[in-house]
């Protein structure tokens, strides 16, 4: 994309390493970073990633307008703009059908804090959404994740994937490897058939820690 092409470059280059590590597969996923003038840079619907190039992605306003770009954006994209919208915090945000992460999304309940990774990165216990929406009702995906959002900086979309956040790209992927191992470990503990939960005063903490000390100390 003009004027965002190192940024676009770095997009590209985060999807194929969550490619590679099968946490992205075929054209299912996308990735969103708000821009400085708040508009947000996202990736292309139904682009491979070998063969993606930064003059594929598209710029959306807050509001879902196209700004630039030759291609449709994302069909996934109402998901990335509300959590955008609704999270300041919040500078980039990834989804995956990463495989551990769908196992759980096909489950009750979500993750609640079983690592010190998950208080540090994630910040809390990943939620998963209430109800099953079709992939087709755009609208609809996007409502449902934002429903779901807590101030953890993950969730679990029913039946589909995992959408993960951060400040920047580097932390939103970091987020989608911590969760997709996270959920990993979660499905073992309960075929272990016992686990014990991370005290909610070290969650905080952790994510503290993370957030102000970390490489500091
Ligand atoms: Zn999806």
């Amino acid at each position: 994309m003009k004027g965002y092409e190192n940024l676009s470059e770095e997009i590209i280059a985060s999807c194929l390493r969550l490619k590679k590590s099968g946490l992205l597969l075929g054209t299912w996923g996308n990735v969103s970073v708000r821009l400085p003038d708040g508009n947000i840079l996202i990736t292309p619907s139904r682009v491979a990633y070998e063969e993606m190039t930064a003059d594929d992605m598209v710029v959306l306003s807050p509001g879902g307008e196209v700004l630039s770009g030759h291609r449709l954006p994302t069909s996934e994209r109402e998901i990335h703009r509300g959590i955008l919208n609704a999270r300041a915090d919040v500078g980039a945000v990834v989804h995956t059908h990463s495989p551990k992460a769908m196992a759980v999304c096909a489950r009750e309940g979500g993750v609640p804090v079983i690592s010190e990774e998950m208080c540090q990165v994630v910040g809390g216990e990943i939620p998963l959404t209430e109800k099953f929406v079709p992939s087709h009702d755009h609208v609809g995906l996007g409502r449902i994740a934002v429903s779901a959002l807590t101030e953890a900086n993950a969730l679990l979309i029913r039946n589909h994937g995992p959408v993960c956040m951060g400040r920047t790209l580097a932390d939103a992927e970091l987020c989608c490897f911590v969760v997709e191992k996270s959920c990993g470990i979660y499905l073992d503990v309960l075929a272990a058939g016992q686990f014990n939960r991370v005290p909610e005063r070290y969650v905080k903490a952790g994510r503290d820690y993370y957030l102000n000390q970390y490489g500091k100390t």
